[in-house]
């Protein structure tokens, strides 16, 4: 053992709300398991997340509030950092993407993409209020989804359906801010080019035996049917600044910077540590193998969108080795919501029993194949029945009789085996 090294990576929560434990388990928690699970085979890994917290949902929030969108991530950022130390979850680095080396780093890959030819500028009608005087970027318009139906689907996805979205597709579009119906108006932004990859991308998700099915065949499905360059400017002030020529009040798209963390983090983490020069030789090195851990509703960004840039760079980054993507987590059969108070938040659920017992149950419940409800008689069966009774018994019958049979210290494997011939 110990021959690979292993980058572990866990979705970046986002920080607008404290993580529920659907994301806990979608991905911080699984992801924590995973890694621990190579440390104690002895395998040399790095786990890195960090808080997600550029973009319109925080920009809306922080307005509502009438405060500074830093000034709200910087106490999401900690409090969410505190919380996961509460949970055990061992990172090697859970940073934020408001740090300076992941700034500089998503601004150097996009200078990058622009120099090979993978971005282009391209006038897009968006909607803009009249009254705010902004353009409606994502989820600054809510409207009614074209596919499901849905009322309160976002101008960039609908969270009903799970569709990817363009905020001229909504029926009947309102600005989230003051509820006034947008116009249209014109804009440019750069869109990225991912067709040019295309057969690259067909390439490594056909040959990549190590992807699960569910992964694999709703993203060859995708590919298959086009793909469509995606815009990764916004005309939104919180963010990464584009660094493109033309776009000086414009900011990079939300989703362009947040999955270029697991790259970033690596770096944060080796620079911090005075390893600064191992950082080819993690992320470009094709012994490193990469491991994600996910919701579902997130794979077009993982098995998609970032091999796409990873390709496009051209600079030999490691494409993703495994992509594990759970289902959803039900809360009594109905989805988390904050608004509606259905769900148990990852502070809450500390203050009503201790983190193994949470850890214990959710990996246990892990909604692998199919959505799965949390529900309080599960819960409690888990951790009686299984945790105390099997597992504890076990645990205490082997220190007891340890206790009173070997002076409490363990015999050698070699002479138990004498003992039971
Ligand atoms: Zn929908
Ligand atoms: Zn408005």
């Amino acid at each position: 053992m110990g021959e690979l090294r292993y980058i572990v990576c866990s979705a970046w929560p986002y920080v607008n709300n404290v993580p529920h434990l659907g994301t806990m388990i979608g991905s911080l928690l699984s992801g924590d398991v995973y890694y621990r699970y190579l440390k104690l085979r002895g395998e040399e890994a790095l786990y890195v997340s960090g808080s997600d917290e550029h973009g319109s949902p925080i920009e809306v929030e922080a307005r509502k509030r009438g405060i500074h969108p830093k000034v709200l991530t910087d106490a999401m950022h900690s409090y969410v950092s505190e919380l996961i130390k509460k949970w055990e979850i061992d990172f090697s680095n859970y940073t934020r993407t408001h740090n300076q080396t992941h700034i500089e780093f998503v601004r150097e890959f996009m200078k990058k993409l622009y120099e090979r030819g993978y971005l282009e500028k391209k006038k897009e009608i968006l909607p803009f209020c009249p009254k705010d005087k902004i353009f409606l970027a994502d989820r600054f318009v809510e409207g009614k989804c074209p596919y499901c139906g849905y009322e309160k689907a976002r101008g960039d996805q609908c969270d009903n359906c799970g569709r990817l979205l363009h905020p001229t597709e909504l029926i009947n579009p309102r600005c989230v801010f003051c509820g006034s119906t947008p116009i249209y108006k014109e804009t440019e932004n750069y869109f990225f080019k991912m067709q040019l990859v295309r057969d690259e991308l067909l390439k490594w998700l056909k040959n990549n035996n190590e992807l699960e099915d569910n992964v694999r065949n709703y993203s060859l499905n995708w590919v298959e049917a086009g793909l469509r360059e995606r815009s990764i400017t916004r005309d939104i002030s919180w963010g990464v600044p584009s660094p493109l020529p033309g776009t000086e009040n414009k900011t990079i798209y939300v989703w362009f910077d947040a999955l270029l963390g697991y790259i970033s983090a690596v770096k944060e983490f080796l620079e911090k540590n005075g390893r600064k020069d191992e950082f080819d030789s993690w992320w470009k090195n094709p012994e490193v193998k990469t491991a994600y851990f996910i919701g579902k509703d997130n794979i077009p960004f993982h098995a998609i969108i970032f091999p796409a840039m990873l390709i496009a760079s051209g600079e030999g980054y490691q494409l993703p080795w495994r992509i594990s993507a759970t289902e959803y987590l039900l809360f009594q059969e109905e989805k988390f919501s904050k608004s509606r108070g259905i769900g148990v938040w990852a502070d809450e659920a500390l203050e009503i029993l201790p983190a193994d017992y949470w850890r214990f149950a959710l990996v246990r419940m892990r909604p692998e194949s199919k959505d799965t409800s949390f529900s309080w008689p599960e819960f409690f069966r888990i951790i009686n029945t299984e945790l105390n009774d099997d597992i504890g018994n076990l645990v205490h019958r082997v220190l007891s009789f340890t206790w009173t049979r070997y002076d409490g210290k363990l015999p050698s494997s070699a002479s138990l085996n004498n003992e039971l011939k």
